[in-house]
């Protein structure tokens, strides 16, 4: 037998079965994938360009208009995570020398800051506005006043659910302002679409974008994002090529059949996510805007209540300031956050998560998103949390 080549051996673990637990995804996502939409992931895989993944395409382009309240012909899908999304739109958006403004109010905020600086645009971040805090005092429009009169930004960027401090940023008002301040407003709804009211028309919105795995029960790896008219302006006035070819909205924009022109290739698309996708945003569609927006809301504020009785203290005290979607309580006194989330995890199967940059080892975070945002749900979590309480090791210092 002719001696084998090979030096690195097949991995014993491959050769065992894949192992994926049970479990209750109650952190700031991703959130658990209903059956339904696992089946539509888990089809046959067609060609790219079949007929029949185009219409599905489509399809995501209708219900991505109908989520995020647009007429916008240059909607679509990004093949990639939230993340990939802000890329793209800060990507297309910009070119060296023109200034973003970044209303900094958790690590979103921060994110775009680092992806608008490695543009290598440094006028890109050279002005943040602020909208600090946990309460919505001074996350009235005015707080962008002074950067757009200073920096003359191209863009603005702010978030609108703010997962790592559990805010809902308030955006009445802010399209109207930027628009007199030839400036175009670019939100990010990642952790909050379908869980809270979002008008990308109505509000003047000029690029928004979200994710696949909160509300909408879909894995991660697809961004819904659509351009206003103004934004599309902006795109065809570029004078260079965006940096990211396959970021580049020209291509996707024929790619997604937005441009009238026939469909070329650009990329293989990862179509099963697409059918994911597909079926989350129908989800939501059957389900309507206003009854998902109305369950979330109730049950965030049963969950807020539930808290409160177990003597917690919740990080945004302004209940009109709480984002509906992503909870976010304080660290009990006496407790270290990772006993917390590890016993939960370990003795009821259930993830909620810590801090995340501005609120790490300050908060624990508790997502109830699209399905897993239910009453049930709500109880369970609370029953885990009382029963962490008593068995968690407690200082007493
Ligand atoms: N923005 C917000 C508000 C988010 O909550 C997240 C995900 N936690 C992202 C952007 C990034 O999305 P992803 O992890 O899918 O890249």
């Amino acid at each position: 037998m002719a001696t084998s080549l090979l030096r690195v051996p097949p991995p014993q673990e491959l050769l065992r079965p894949l192992a994926v637990p049970e479990r209750l995804l109650l952190g700031p996502g991703p959130s658990n994938v209903p059956s339904r939409i696992q089946a539509a992931g888990g089809r046959q895989l067609l060609g790219h360009m079949h007929p029949e993944v185009l219409q599905v395409m489509d399809e995501i382009k209708a219900g991505t208009q109908y989520a995020f309240q647009t007429q916008n012909r240059l909607t679509l899908a990004i093949s990639g995570s939230g993340h990939c999304a802000m890329e793209a739109a800060l990507f297309n958006l910009l070119e060296p020398g023109d200034a973003v403004l970044v209303a900094i109010n958790g690590i979103w905020g921060q994110r775009a800051a680092d992806i608008a600086r490695r543009l290598g645009m440094l006028g890109a971040a050279r002005g943040h506005g602020r909208a600090e805090g946990t309460g919505l005092e001074g996350r009235t429009p005015r707080f962008a006043v002074p950067g757009l009169v200073q920096h003359k930004p191209l863009v603005l960027f702010i978030t609108h659910g703010e997962s790592s401090t559990g805010v809902l940023q308030p955006l009445e008002g802010l399209g109207e302002l930027c628009h007199r301040h030839g400036c175009l407003l670019l939100v990010d709804a990642v952790a909050s679409l379908g869980g809270a009211p979002i008008f990308m028309d109505q509000q003047e919105i000029d690029v928004l974008y979200s994710g696949s795995q909160k509300v909408l029960n879909a894995p991660p790896g697809s961004a819904p994002i659509s351009f206003s008219e103004r934004a599309r302006e902006k795109l065809l006035k570029r004078k260079t090529k965006p940096p990211s070819f396959y970021l580049d909205m020209g291509w996707l924009a024929n790619y997604w059949g937005c441009d009238g022109e026939p469909r070329r290739y650009h990329h293989t698309a990862p179509i099963n996510s697409f059918f994911s996708l597909r079926e989350g945003l129908a989800v939501l569609a059957e389900l309507g805007l206003e009854s998902s927006w109305e369950r979330h809301r109730a049950v965030c504020t049963q969950l807020c209540q539930g808290l409160l009785d177990l003597g917690l203290e919740l990080f945004v005290k302004e209940e009109k300031a709480r984002l509906p979607t992503i909870t976010t309580v304080r660290v009990p006194e006496g407790y270290n956050w990772k006993d917390i989330t590890a016993f939960l995890m370990d003795n009821h199967g259930i993830e909620i998560a810590g801090g995340l940059g501005p609120t790490v080892g300050k908060v624990l975070r508790i997502g109830l998103m699209g399905c897993n945002s239910t009453s049930a749900n709500v109880e369970r979590v609370l029953r885990a949390l009382r029963d962490a309480l008593n068995r968690c090791h407690r200082s007493r210092l």
